[in-house]
């Protein structure tokens, strides 16, 4: 029984370390030295496979590498593999301290004041108490709970919207497409944390940052193609949005001609919010060895038909 790892070759040896300290019994082979493919039970790979099925007969599991899994065409996977995700608390934590440090920036007005400082103005603005800021996560999932989490003791009036109705503390759930208007028409600051569907290509698009009040900030650690960006550089220039904080984008790196790089009101980050955490990982990988033993449930499967 064996996984093969190909995902960062950087990373291969922290894996192979903690999987064979944690999972004795699973031969650990890195990508190109595949072996004898029949072999090879579990893949952990961050990019899509071609031929999957052909390549590997025996396969059963295929764990992202990645945090999301909208990089993999699931119509492509036979269907008797299973994708999971890797995902678990520390990821959550650590992505929930980056939102907080947006919230608090946009909340602070700390774009604006860096925009003075450049400029050489010394122009104090009205200080908003937290309680009087309204900040909205869009997909309450394992990521946006998490953030939720941490912002509540922080006084905010929280929010949040999602497919299915799910606890929003000390707040209220907007649910599905009908009430998406509503829900943004609340957000002084919006925090995209949703996955890459069909669905959610392109969801805040020109009609939609419309939908936010005057001066409305963005986080986005979700997917970059969430957002449309000449919209969003739009609403900035026009003063319509006041600034927005962005992990990810359309194409990353950007372009070196994207306006987004030197734009007064943005502050990007190289897709650091938060990723899959090795020792988390494999805790994954051991909790699903066992139930896969014992005939249970298997953790973090990813749903083909929802695409997350
Ligand atoms: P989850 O699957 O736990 O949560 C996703 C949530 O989004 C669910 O609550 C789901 O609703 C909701 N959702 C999905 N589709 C829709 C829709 N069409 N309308 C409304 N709500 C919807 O994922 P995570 O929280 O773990 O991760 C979210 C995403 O964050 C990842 O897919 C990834 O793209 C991104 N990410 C980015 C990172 C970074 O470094 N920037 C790092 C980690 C993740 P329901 O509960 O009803 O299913």
């Amino acid at each position: 029984m064996c996984i093969l790892y190909m995902a960062d070759p950087a990373d291969a040896q922290k894996w192979r370390d903690c999987l064979s300290t944690l999972a004795p019994e699973l031969e650990f082979r890195q990508w190109p030295d595949i072996g004898n493919p029949a072999e090879v039970h579990y893949i952990l790979a961050w990019e899509p496979l071609a031929d999957i099925a052909e390549q590997f007969g025996n396969l059963r599991l295929l764990y992202a590498a990645g945090a999301g899994v909208d990089q993999f065409d699931l119509a492509r996977l036979p269907a008797n593999v299973s994708l999971i995700r890797l995902v678990d608390s520390s990821m959550a934590d650590i992505m929930a301290e980056y939102v907080l440090f947006g919230v608090l920036a946009l909340h602070r007005e700390i774009l604006a004041y860096q925009e003075d400082q450049r400029s050489g103005r010394w122009r104090p603005r009205p200080i908003v108490h937290a309680s009087q800021r309204r900040v909205g996560v869009m997909g309450v999932g394992n990521l946006g709970r998490a953030a939720l989490d941490r912002l509540q003791p922080l006084g905010f009036q929280l929010s949040g919207w999602n497919r299915s109705l799910k606890e929003v503390p000390g707040g209220h759930c907007y649910v599905g497409p009908d009430e998406l208007e509503a829900f943004l028409g609340q957000c002084d600051i919006l925090v995209n944390m949703l996955p890459l569907t069909p669905e959610t290509d392109g969801i805040l698009n020109a009609a939609r940052l419309d939908c936010l009040p005057h001066g409305a900030g963005l986080i986005n650690v979700g997917r970059g193609a969430h957002v449309i960006e000449t919209a969003l550089l739009s609403a900035l220039d026009e003063g319509r949005m006041g600034g927005a904080i962005l992990d990810v984008l359309v194409q990353e790196p950007p372009s070196q001609d994207n306006p987004l790089w030197k734009h007064p009101r943005v502050l990007l980050t190289p897709h650091v919010a938060s990723d899959v955490q090795i020792e988390g990982g494999v805790a994954v990988i051991v909790e699903n060895l066992r139930r896969e033993r014992e005939g249970m449930p298997l953790l973090n499967v990813v749903d083909r038909s929802k695409g997350y």
